[in-house]
């Protein structure tokens, strides 16, 4: 606001002594008003604004109400009056308007803020796949899904009833030796951890009865020294089914059927004789190899077949275990290393790869 205030003398101390006068002083104030509402009203000053124009105490338009329109004479009052609620109302509706422009300003500035910049670019999250176990897991159930097995998954930590005893592997039998097995120390009933999924079909066949078809697959614990195609732990797979007609055909049919969905039609299947304590007959599967074909290659030592997976014939001598009638029933079991398979499929030599985490190698296979 300019220094001088002419609202703060009379009409008559200005020297407005005729309507033209008084209508001159009037316009005076307005043209003011009107470029100082150009020039000075901003969002930062905005109240300090209001209260210098309108506000009730000391406002420009207050003041003009006590020292023009009051002490007016009476031949000019009319006039003061008129002129008066003139600029009255053109101060608040000007005022008015301003606010309202004042206001969507900050809006539209709120909106800008909250856009999203397109143009910026963007901060890259890496998104990593499943690890070849976990993609090798799910070939394996997905072949054993589509012919009519269910999934069991049980406890790492067992008994050795059911790691061992109930699984026809009696006390003294070489398999049971500290030298495999982890112990767990001062665990009440020896405790250790499991060397095979087994256990889960003994607790299965406990639960239910036949038909029974499972796959277990889980994390197995042996006490090998590492090297290039060992640990002491290892990823299985087992499998078991049970029911009242299952032959050796069965059995054969089944696993050249694996055989082929995981290798691909034209692998071909071979059985050698071979000793598990809780299958008769035991067999070891050997897929013919899937680099040369047959032929012989590095792959396959040059003998033309891969050994896959031990399996058999389910034991009579199991089911007397989980109170099964081994006179009316059959089955058959096998176990697979699926570390070993993946290695196996994907030409992996060294068994650590797979668990160092170095994404270089990961990334080969999305
Ligand atoms: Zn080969």
């Amino acid at each position: 606001m300019a220094a001088i205030d002419p609202a703060s003398k009379t009409l008559a101390q200005l020297g407005a002594a005729t309507p033209e006068a008084v209508v001159q002083k009037f316009a005076e104030v307005r043209a003011r008003f009107d470029a100082d509402l150009v020039a000075d009203a901003n969002p930062q000053n905005w109240s300090a604004f209001v209260a210098n124009w309108s506000g009730r105490k000391s406002g420009m338009l207050t003041k003009i109400g006590d020292n023009w329109l009051k002490p007016a004479p009476k031949e000019l009052k009319p006039i003061v009056g008129q002129e008066f609620q003139k600029l009255k109302s053109h101060i608040e509706s000007a005022l008015e308007s301003k606010r309202q422009e004042i206001e969507s300003a900050a809006d539209h500035a709120a909106a800008a803020r909250d856009q999203i910049d397109l143009s910026l670019p963007g901060v890259e999250r890496p998104i990593g796949t499943q690890h070849l176990i976990r993609q090798t897991y799910d070939e394996l159930l997905r072949i054993f899904l589509s012919i009519g097995f269910s999934v069991v998954e049980g406890p790492e930590i067992e008994t050795p009833y059911y790691n061992f005893e109930a699984l026809n592997i009696p006390e003294h039998h070489p398999a049971r030796d500290n030298m495999d097995t982890f112990y767990i120390e001062g665990a009440r009933g020896g405790h250790l951890l499991r060397t095979h999924t087994s256990p889960m079909q003994i607790r299965t066949m406990e639960k239910q009865q036949p038909p029974v078809r499972i796959v277990v697959p889980g994390k197995v614990y042996r006490r090998d020294n590492p090297d290039a195609t060992h640990g002491y732990m290892f990823h299985q797979i087992e499998g078991l089914a049970v029911d009242t007609d299952i032959t050796f055909c069965d059995f054969k049919g089944t696993v050249e059927y694996f055989v082929r969905e995981f290798l691909g039609p034209q692998a071909k299947t071979r059985l050698r004789p071979s000793y598990f304590p809780f299958t008769e007959p035991s067999a070891e599967v050997d897929a013919s190899c899937h680099v040369c074909g047959g032929s012989g290659c590095r792959i396959c030592k040059f003998s033309g077949w891969i050994e896959l997976f031990g399996a058999g014939m389910v034991n009579p001598a199991v089911y007397g275990f989980v109170k099964y009638d081994a006179e009316k029933l059959s089955g058959f079991a096998f176990g697979m290393g699926v570390d070993r398979l993946a290695m196996m499929k994907y030409g992996i030599t060294e068994l650590p790869l797979l668990f160092q985490n170095d994404v270089r190698f990961l990334r080969q296979f999305p």
